[in-house]
């Protein structure tokens, strides 16, 4: 384990605009055991194994982030759980925990794992995750993830449960394929004590069905959701782009995350690094840096002057085109970016 902690605090990350960059969300694997149909094709061609980060280039990047000011690092993917060292980074970054400006490490995870490993992220310090399931419905759970199984995922949910982490659900919105199931998803999610987000399908990566075909606005699914709840509205928010409502019948929020059609980016204070170890200021834009090739050759204080420069690349706000053609919308998958 990286105990040596190299974070003594420098100036901070400020873009442009003022927005101060304080979260960091990390795809540490584009590699997944789940195939989700808005995620990546059923055969997907996943990155040669060099070209990802070692657990050890990784701390190495996340405290560089950690000396500017990060608070907060969502560890992602791929599936982060499938990546055979985690927690040797997780353990790495618990070290940093109260030691530095972290002062979050959290998850997102499509829960398959979790039996073997929700007790090791709870003793690393880790201890809110985002659990992705889109439906309860044991046949369309199998058809939208290809090779999962709806008894497994629930296993690992109960096990994240029994170790005491806190579970908030996500679950991507479909046109055609989830949406008459979210009503009950939401009361299964509230009546377990989950916060549920609610997410809008984005153009990201190549899929084998069109994005027109899968795309449902959520201001559709905030209307219907009407026709079964009273939907109180809340100031309440949780660090990320969700915006929440109370359901008055339950009493549990419900996010809704809608980068197609509602721009959240005014307050946004997140960028993502890629497994690459790609850093992009935006999960809509292409601006980047490459701090694998600035770790690799320069070290240190190369890493720094990027990150300076990628300040500079944070638009204003991100802009999706679900209607691009097939190699003009944005090609890296949400795997690779880290959802
Ligand atoms: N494998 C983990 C999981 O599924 O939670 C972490 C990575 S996954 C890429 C992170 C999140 O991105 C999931 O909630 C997933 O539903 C969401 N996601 C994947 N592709 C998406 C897309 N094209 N548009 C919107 N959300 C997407
Ligand atoms: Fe895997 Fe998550 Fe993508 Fe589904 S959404 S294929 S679980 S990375």
């Amino acid at each position: 384990m990286d105990r040596s902690i190299q974070t003594q605090a420098c100036a901070p990350l400020v873009d442009t605009l003022g927005r101060q960059i304080t979260y960091l969300r990390l795809s540490v694997t584009d590699r997944c055991d789940l195939r989700c149909t808005y995620c990546m094709k059923a055969r997907p061609r996943f990155l040669p194994k060099a070209d990802i980060l070692t657990h050890e280039e990784l701390t190495q990047l996340c405290d560089a982030f950690i000396r500017r000011g990060v608070s907060k690092i969502r560890i992602t993917g791929g599936e982060p759980l499938v990546r055979r060292d985690i927690m040797q980074l997780v353990d790495n970054l618990s070290c940093r925990l109260g030691m530095s400006s972290l002062q979050e490490i959290c998850l997102t995870t499509n829960a398959t794992q979790l039996p073997r490993y929700a007790d090791k992220l709870v003793r690393a310090g880790v201890r809110r995750i985002n659990v992705s399931l889109d439906t309860l419905d044991e046949r369309t759970f199998a058809r939208l993830t290809r090779r999962g199984d709806l008894a497994t995922t629930l296993r690992g949910i109960d096990a994240a449960d029994r170790a005491g982490l806190k579970i908030k659900i996500n679950a991507v919105a479909l046109k055609g394929d989830n949406e008459h199931h979210l009503p009950d998803l939401i009361a299964w999610a509230h009546g377990r004590g989950f916060d549920i987000s609610l997410i809008e399908i984005m153009p990201m990566g190549e899929v084998d069905a069109k994005r027109t075909d899968q795309f449902l606005s959520l201001s559709t699914v905030r209307e219907r959701l009407g026709e079964h709840y009273t939907l109180v509205e809340t100031a309440e928010r949780t660090g990320g782009p969700s915006r929440y409502v109370r359901l008055a019948e339950t009493g549990g929020r419900v996010g809704f995350i809608t980068p197609m059609s509602e721009n959240f980016c005014g307050d946004c204070n997140r960028v993502r690094l890629t497994c690459t170890g790609q850093l992009y200021m935006c999960l809509g834009g292409a601006g980047k840096v490459d701090l694998r090739q600035a770790l690799r050759e320069g070290g240190r204080e190369a890493v720094d002057a990027q990150l300076d420069e990628a300040m500079a690349f944070k638009p204003e706000a991100h802009a999706f085109d679900l209607s691009a053609r097939p190699g003009t919308a944005i090609s890296r998958s949400m795997a690779h970016t880290g959802g």
